[in-house]
């Protein structure tokens, strides 16, 4: 009997081995990759509206992360980042509440905008901050050609080369429109990361600087990366509040490229599951917290 049994649980237990060594090897990042948020950048006309998901690259087993929403940091650290100026009127005025403060940020110029006031994007940089590519005209990438899209953003790097002698190394796409395969090809192109966002205020819109604080300070965690507007006077209106709010909370201001550095890598499997579950930072349809 006890032969028997003995002969039976030998063949179970090789098989229970093999099915384990199967399934270790189906967990391997390399064979799965974490499930990414799907992306609904067509559904409204606004811009900067999609989150997108990051794309690993591997090259070999190392994987090369070339898109950012949001960094894995040790610490309370966040990236304050605003879009399509230089403006004449407000980008002075937020570089005056920054200097204040000893905040740093991070911009993403609008080539035809740079040109236009190179004095700006000079002081931007001078004062600490950091620039970045967002295009020269602002149309939707994902749906351009290769040579159109390198032509929008060799023109905007020119730009603020010309105006500063610095050459960006981040770029964020017109709403964050940007095909997996585009980023990867525009990486390789220009060496550039790709910068999206997790929490976005959709300041655009206008709601008034109390509205657009309250919704960045109610969605802002350690590693954000905060999507907002120099262009729109009622976002800078709304600075002096955040910048106060989320200092008090103990939160560090640094700029996108200083936030990367500090990445810890992609959070393990269990909390990346649990994050996805969680709604994307789109507070238009995100209840209140
Ligand atoms: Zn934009």
């Amino acid at each position: 009997m006890a032969h028997i049994i003995a002969s039976m649980v030998r063949p179970a237990l090789f098989l229970i081995v093999l099915l384990s060594l199967v399934q270790a090897r189906a967990q391997t990042p390399e064979a799965s990759p974490p499930a990414a948020p799907v992306v609904s950048a067509t559904a409204a006309p606004a811009p900067d509206l999609a989150t997108q998901p990051a794309t690993p690259v591997v090259t070999g087993t190392v994987p090369v992360r070339i898109t950012y929403s949001h960094v894995n940091v040790d610490g309370p650290y966040i990236a304050m980042t605003f879009d399509d100026g230089p403006s004449g009127p407000n980008t002075p005025r937020l570089l005056d509440l920054a200097a204040k403060k000893h905040i740093k940020l991070t911009f993403f110029l609008i080539g035809q905008n740079a040109q236009h006031y190179p004095d700006l994007v000079r002081r931007e940089l001078a004062e600490g901050h950091e620039v970045g590519n967002h295009s020269w005209t602002h149309p939707v990438l994902s749906k351009m050609s290769n040579d159109a899209i390198r032509a929008e953003l060799q023109k905007t790097q020119d730009a603020i080369v010309a105006a500063t002698g610095y050459r960006p190394t981040l770029m964020r796409p017109p709403y964050g429109a940007l095909l997996p395969k585009q980023r990867l090809w525009v990486s390789q192109e220009f060496g550039f990361k790709i910068i999206l966002w997790d929490v976005d205020p959709l300041d655009w819109k206008r709601p008034g600087p109390s509205v657009v604080a309250a919704r960045i300070i109610a969605a802002v965690r350690p590693g954000s990366i905060i999507l907002s507007h120099d262009i729109h006077s009622q976002t800078v209106d709304a600075m002096p509040e955040v910048f106060d709010t989320l200092l008090a909370k103990g939160y560090k201001f640094v700029t996108v490229s200083e936030l990367i550095a500090m990445d810890k890598g992609p959070v393990k499997k269990k909390t990346a599951a649990a994050a996805s579950a969680t709604p994307a930072t789109n507070l238009a349809t995100a209840p209140a917290q």
